[in-house]
């Protein structure tokens, strides 16, 4: 099966990156009354679970250690709340941000000085302090906390949902079940793109299963492509088959590859117990929370919220994986290292009671910046990866610099930061 016709954009991946690049770039096409850009999912955009966009919640904060991400989240903010408007669903609660850390971590100097650079709203709070305000927290004296006023929960699933029906609702079509096997980039205006229809990997979390049919193939051809494809990136760029050797060649030359990887993290349930009920509520002002440098690497968690009863508490690092070869089973030292630290510092959490947890994927990068820009050889395929476990609240801000890039529009950041330029020298260091 062929589609003669040349589709001006295709966006390859229907996580939160490719769908937010998708209605930006939509957005503007409706506008002008130009034919409708494609996105391809290999999956059920929503519904699947097996990628880094999905479960119900996720933290916006502007402050980072980083001054580059710090700056870009009040135009992410901006965007959120331009988002949030046109839908009648809550997309996020300004809950706040309780940041932790010794007295003498870099880290917290560095988020200090990051929210007084960007004029963010915040509080730093002395241990005593900072216990009485939130009960469900216990920090000894070595620590100082920061309350960050712009952070929040962002309610991860709606915000799918809402970016799918927002894309559809400018017009734009959307191929579910379609994977992409090969792009051949013929020319400047020209790539080729094979997908096949249905989902060689699964929509469920046990062992992959080969299809017991022969998957309809496509060919459709593209002016430009934006490859959004997450945790999907370094095995794409590896296998020479899926993608053309020229292309696959320039990208190892440029060593991105090395500098990309894959880990399974471990999202965990912590039970609360009965007399501590309301003190990490959402409802009841329990704030987002990060330990910037926490003994087993950093830390953070979410108000009780997702699941009743249980507050939800993630390590900031996994196991190296491929997209494909996940093991679904959380990792041990949830069990040996991090219970410890639980206990010691969240007074009203049961660590007798094993946790909850669930599986999910980080793409990191080596200095955990993100990886937005054209091939360098060929201008109209735009890459975006290398999210590294942070990307979901700037989320809109990358979807406007790919629309940017696509549409060859006058760029409003600085892309140095991301560029391929950038995680060369960085992974050559
Ligand atoms: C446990 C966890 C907690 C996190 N917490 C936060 C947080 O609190 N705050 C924050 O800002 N960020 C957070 N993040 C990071 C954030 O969620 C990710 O950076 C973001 O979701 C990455 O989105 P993506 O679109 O790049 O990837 P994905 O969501 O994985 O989307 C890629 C899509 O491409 C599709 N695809 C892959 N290959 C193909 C192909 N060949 N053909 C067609 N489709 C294909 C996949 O099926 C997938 O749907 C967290 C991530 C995890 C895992």
């Amino acid at each position: 099966m062929s589609d003669e016709a040349v589709v001006p954009c295709v966006i390859i991946g229907g996580g939160v990156m490719g769908l937010s690049a998708a209605c930006a770039i939509q957005e503007r096409r409706a506008a002008d009354h130009l034919s409708p850009a494609v996105l391809m999912e290999q999956h059920q955009v929503v519904e699947h679970k097996l990628g880094s966009s999905h479960g119900p919640s996720r933290i916006t904060r502007t402050a980072y250690t980083d001054p580059v991400f710090a700056k870009l989240m009040k135009r992410s903010h901006q965007l959120w709340h331009h988002l949030a408007a046109s839908t009648d669903v809550p997309l996020f609660s300004e809950c706040g941000g309780l940041m932790i850390g010794q007295k003498d971590a870099p880290a917290m100097t560095s988020v200090i000085q990051a929210l007084k650079e960007t004029q963010a709203p915040f509080e730093i709070l002395q241990p005593a302090e900072c216990n009485r305000r939130f009960p469900g927290v216990e920090l000894t004296e070595s620590y100082i906390a920061v309350v960050d006023n712009t952070a929040g929960v962002l309610f991860a699933d709606r915000i799918i949902s809402t970016l799918k029906a927002r894309f559809v609702a400018f017009g734009g079509t959307l191929c579910c079940d379609r994977r992409v096997v090969s792009l051949d980039v013929q020319s400047d205006d020209r790539i080729v793109i094979t997908s096949q229809d249905g989902n060689p990997h699964g929509m469920t979390q046990t062992k992959s299963t080969e299809p017991s049919f022969a998957p309809a193939t496509f060919t459709t051809v593209a002016s430009r492509v934006v490859l959004a494809v997450g945790a999907w990136l370094p095995s794409l760029l590896a296998q020479a088959p899926i993608i053309s050797s020229q292309f696959v060649k320039a990208m190892r030359n440029l060593q991105v590859e090395m500098s990309l990887d894959v880990q399974e993290v471990t999202v965990s349930y912590w039970k609360i117990k009965p007399e501590f009920q309301d003190a990490y509520s959402l409802n009841k002002g329990f704030p987002v929370f990060i330990d910037m440098d926490a003994a087993p690497g950093l830390v953070y968690g979410l108000p009780e919220q997702d699941k009743p009863g249980y507050m939800k508490l993630c390590l900031h690092r996994g196991p190296s994986i491929a997209a494909d070869g996940r093991s679904f089973t959380p990792a041990e030292e949830i069990w040996t290292q991090f219970a410890p630290y639980v206990d010691k510092l969240f007074p009203g959490l049961d660590v007798k009671t094993p946790p909850f947890t669930e599986t999910c994927m980080y793409t990191m990068t080596k200095d955990e910046h993100f990886l937005i820009d054209r091939h360098p050889q060929h201008r109209n395929l735009i890459i975006a990866g290398g999210f590294s476990g942070h990307g979901f609240k700037l989320s809109p801000v990358v979807g406007e610099m790919l629309a940017q890039l696509a549409l060859d529009a006058p760029l409003a950041y600085d892309m140095a930061p991301f560029s391929f330029e950038h995680h060369w020298k960085v992974s050559s260091l």
